[in-house]
């Protein structure tokens, strides 16, 4: 009688949505003006006007500043290279430790490991799904350097009272803000709450520059040591006068002269994308009442969302019909996206494992193979990496969330209006859909 398609049924809809590219002809004729210029990466790695980058890299970080509200912008070339130069621009080395949400892409914590600190992993509230005041409260000891605040799915956390927390016990804060660009934390901008915040221009994110990235800091200090670690930090040193060699461990995080044009063209795109994000989860949301066990997200503290997933929290015991169930019968009605056909549709069970629980961390194997930094004889803490250590963020992966990307501004009212009738089709059959589960199992 259902026909759901899990069972064999026609789905919903079966031709792909729209493909979500903001790529568009101002990005193409920033790109050829800096081909025609010749120009396409302006760094030397030495004391010298070309250490700080070409005229793109500044203009993108002098238009990044002034939208974050930030003193200092430092392009770099992924989220990832930002979060490891904010962690070696703290000081931050061997002994110490790094608090951080499990619940995040992994790089937010492999950046404490790069300098040879450790993270430890502080449970996310089960509402926001970001740290909080009084989870990080528990993991703080005399060797806690700083803290990584990831501000997760296009909210942030609730930060005021980390800040407290954080300058109450003198350590340092860093904002992971790769999926909160253009966000609000009561109406102040993400990024400058905390001590650095970097921001990704990955494309999978809200904009981008195919892979990309950008911290930001209102500390005169912290931005040159950004900048010294960006460009091979150990050889400008010298003849710059820097006299602090903590972390002067340089890399190569420069990024280049087309993706900052592209970046500049995309920053002011980002408003109206983000719009159109809202109005879409308003939109979609208002179509979703009333499935049970299906709750939309909450916005707390920050009192801004922008939705760089949409996610759900799902309560099997409300409906008989378990997290993975549901949404596999939901993915079944719908079709993927165009450019990212071979994902299927962009709609999953969970977001990503606690990351405590990969190998890494369970078998405490990082630098060579005598354990360090996790068993360093420099490091006297022990971490704990154990199943159950974060409750909240193994419940929400696990049995309760429901993420997808199906509110990308490239959807129409009629893209939307499908997908929500997935999700009524499958809450109208939840009894074949326990009944076959049952027989199955
Ligand atoms: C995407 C992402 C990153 C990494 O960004 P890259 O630019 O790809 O290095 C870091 N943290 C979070 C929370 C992310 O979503």
């Amino acid at each position: 009688m259902s026909q759901l398609a899990i069972f064999g049924g026609a789905p919903v809809r079966s031709t792909p949505f729209p493909a979500y590219s903001v790529i568009g002809e101002d990005e193409k004729r920033a790109v050829m003006e800096v081909m025609d210029s010749g120009v396409l990466s302006r760094y030397l790695g030495c004391w010298d006007e070309d250490f700080y980058g070409g005229s793109k890299v500044r203009e993108f970080e002098a238009a990044w500043a002034a939208q974050s509200q930030a003193k200092h912008a430092v392009a770099v070339n992924s989220c990832t290279s930002g979060l490891y130069a904010a962690v070696g621009a703290l000081n931050i080395g061997p002994g110490d430790e790094v608090i951080v949400s499990p619940f995040t892409m992994v790089a937010s914590a492999t950046a404490a490991l790069i300098f040879n600190a450790v993270p430890v992993f502080a449970d996310i509230d089960p509402e926001l799904y970001t740290l909080s005041a009084e989870t990080i409260a528990q993991c703080i000891t005399p060797r806690t350097k700083a803290i990584i605040v990831v501000h997760i799915f296009g909210q942030a956390a609730d930060m005021d009272p980390i800040m407290a927390l954080a300058r109450r016990h003198g350590i340092a804060v860093i904002e992971d803000c790769a999926q909160v660009p253009f966000a609000t934390y009561k109406g102040r901008p993400v990024g400058t709450l905390g001590d650095i915040g970097v921001f990704s221009l990955n494309y999978h994110k809200h904009i981008h520059t195919g892979e990309g990235g950008v911290c930001v800091t209102n500390s005169d200090e912290l931005a040159d040591r950004l900048q010294l670690i960006r460009n091979h930090a150990e050889a400008v040193v010298e003849d710059k006068g820097t006299t602090n060699l903590v972390n002067m461990i340089g890399f190569n995080f420069r990024l280049g002269e087309i993706e900052a044009a592209i970046g500049l063209s995309q920053l002011h795109k980002g408003p109206a994308l983000i719009a159109q994000r809202k109005q879409n989860v308003q939109y979609l949301e208002t179509k979703l009442a009333g499935i049970p066990g299906l709750a939309m997200p909450k916005v707390g503290p920050a009192g801004d969302h922008v939705y760089y997933q949409h996610v759900f929290d799902y309560d099997e015991e409300k409906t008989g019909v378990s997290r993975d169930s549901f949404s596999a019968a939901v993915k079944a009605e719908l079709p993927p996206t165009l450019l990212r056909e071979h994902e299927g549709p962009l709609l999953g069970a969970g977001y990503v494992k606690p990351i405590y629980l990969l190998p890494m961390y369970q078998r405490m194997i990082g630098y060579g193979t005598v354990q360090c930094p996790f068993r360093c004889p420099l490091y006297d803490g022990k971490p704990s990496y154990d199943a159950g250590i974060c409750p909240n963020a193994e419940r929400a992966h696990q049995s309760r969330v429901i993420t997808h990307e199906m509110i990308r501004p490239q959807m129409t009212t009629r893209d939307l209006d499908d997908v929500a009738a997935a999700f009524h089709k499958v809450a109208d059959n939840f009894g074949e859909l326990s009944d076959r589960a049952h027989t199955i199992a």
